[in-house]
């Protein structure tokens, strides 16, 4: 394993990308205009971005609409297609201390992290839709012999990404693979949090050969670059990860404009459900605090809400709180540590706020609490609280931090009424060795993804991921996620 200052020496020796990638080139805002990056663990300015408005999106979705009616890229043969994504994919296993460096510094996690998810998940998801592009055939419907009547799937055409700030580089992935796999051609705009990686990950994508104008990248605010994108009459269609309220907003962009398609996975308030005859509880001990601490919480299938039968409470609580210890909050450049600094400041206080809340509101807090003592950074120590009912704030609303709430139910019928007792629906999990019970659960809970007797083990490509209710709709991941970068066609021949 690397050292921690190893890695302190190489990322002050990185160089940033900062500019837009447009049409091939990195190109500064027509404006000139800039905004500070903040290392959210130092607190600190370390690079400026360049901040796109409308004017710059106009440009890019130019570019975008150009290559898509060239056919550069949308008429390439899909194998080829497939080598360029294969070739993106090992680029960014070449680049992989450079790509998780960035993701930590831009956002605060664990450069170990980066190094064992998201850069390799990344590179999984993209050559895994290079494999796909050539793996995919249209119908011929079974109608009348006098007729051939052939139903093919065709690119949209330009696709907006709007991606979030706590996997920038995964959440973009998971959108880029299918979309270009799929011959489409994409303008990207990052979290203003977390640039970095994509920038540096569009001339990568140059690098393997994807022409230019194909993927194009524009830092900048969602307020104006996002909702630009979001209005523009040449876009065809919006793929969105991030909150349920600016979800809507894109809902609400696209009547206003072209009636663009738009999938969008947005936020989550997952239930842990702990039966009593859970099969072993050391390890749904440690699945339920990792599922809440892991990614200092930021992450949108958090298992924020766990379920515990009474019966099982007292031992649980006992080995949940130990397994809560193991998680610490550290310098993220240090191999050791598990919890690096939240976003920015301003989301760190909007976590601290729910932690006050919820001792307003009575709930009983069993660890952590506060900001992490002695650091410059925007890091909060790991929090528990315990008694926590269905319909206090930190049961109900999605808090992307590392605060779990502790809830107790007495039978399975209460169990799975808490768990939907939420207007999100992303992902759930069920602990229990009665089969039977665990099957009815599984599909009596309104999730997009539920677990039985583990959390979210794997980044598999090969399973849907998305949600239910007010998380959203669209699925990313497996061949699924072509589907909605596609539209049908029938060709009706008389013979
Ligand atoms: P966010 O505030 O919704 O932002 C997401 C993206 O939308 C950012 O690029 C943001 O740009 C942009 N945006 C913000 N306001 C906009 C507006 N008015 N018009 C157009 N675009 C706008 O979410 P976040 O704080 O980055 O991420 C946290 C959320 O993402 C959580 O709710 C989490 O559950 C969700 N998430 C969901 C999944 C999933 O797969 N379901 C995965 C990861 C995260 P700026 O940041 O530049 O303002
Ligand atoms: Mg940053």
């Amino acid at each position: 394993m690397k050292t921690f200052d190893y890695w302190k020496d190489k990322a002050a020796g990185l160089s940033f990308r900062t500019q837009a990638f447009v049409n091939g080139k990195f190109v500064d805002a027509l404006s000139g205009k800039t905004f500070a990056n903040v290392n959210p663990a130092t607190a600190q300015i370390f690079n400026n971005v360049a901040e796109c408005d409308k004017e710059d999106v106009d440009i890019a979705v130019k570019a975008a609409r150009n290559a898509f009616e060239d056919g550069r890229w949308s008429n390439m043969h899909p194998a080829e297609r497939g080598r360029h994504l294969m070739r993106l994919a090992d680029l960014i296993l070449e680049h992989k201390e450079e790509l998780a460096l960035l993701e930590s510094l831009d956002m605060g996690k664990p450069v170990s992290d980066a190094m064992s998810i998201d850069i390799p998940g990344s590179a999984r998801c993209i050559h895994w839709y290079g494999e796909a592009a050539d793996k995919l055939m249209d119908e011929i419907a079974p109608t009348d012999p006098g007729a051939l009547a052939m139903v093919t799937r065709e690119a949209l055409g330009v696709i907006g990404v709007v991606v979030p700030w706590n996997f920038p580089l995964l959440m973009a992935c998971w959108k880029i693979g299918p979309a270009l796999a799929a011959g489409n051609s994409i303008v990207l705009k990052p979290a203003e949090q977390s640039p970095l990686s994509m920038l540096r990950l569009a001339e990568l994508a140059s690098e393997a050969g994807i022409p230019d104008g194909v993927l194009n990248v524009i830092p900048g605010f969602g307020e104006t670059a996002g909702q630009a994108l979001g209005l523009h009459m040449d876009v065809d269609m919006i793929a969105f990860t991030g909150s349920t309220q600016v979800g809507k907003f894109f809902m609400q962009y696209s009547g206003q404009s072209n009636l663009k398609r738009v999938s969008l996975e947005c936020g989550g308030k997952s239930p842990h459900i702990i039966m009593r005859d859970c099969p072993d509880l050391d390890k749904a001990a440690e699945a339920a605090a990792s599922a809440i601490f892991f990614n200092q919480g930021e992450v949108c299938t958090a298992g924020s809400r766990l379920l515990v039968d009474r019966a099982v409470k007292d031992e649980f609580m006992d080995k949940l709180m130990k397994a809560g210890l193991q998680h610490t909050v550290g310098d993220p450049l240090d191999p050791a540590t598990t919890m690096g600094a939240l976003v920015e400041e301003h989301h760190m206080n909007r976590v601290l706020g729910f932690v006050d809340k919820a001792n307003e509101e009575g709930a009983s807090l069993k660890l952590g609490g506060s900001r992490s003592a002695g650091r410059e950074g925007f890091f909060v120590d790991p929090t528990i609280f315990d008694d926590v009912t269905p319909d206090m704030t930190i049961a109900r609303e999605e808090i992307f931090g590392p605060v779990l709430s502790v809830l107790t139910f007495d039978s399975e019928d209460e169990a799975v009424r808490i768990a939907n007792d939420t207007i999100y629906g992303l992902a759930a999990a069920v602990w229990s060795r009665d089969i039977s019970q665990a099957h009815r659960m599984a599909r009596a809970v309104r999730a997009g993804t539920v677990w039985v007797n583990c959390w979210d083990p794997t980044g598999d490509m090969t399973i849907p991921f998305g949600g239910f209710k007010q998380s959203g709709f669209g699925r990313d991941k497996s061949l699924h996620a072509l589907e909605k970068y596609t539209d049908l066609k029938t060709t009706w021949v008389q013979l």
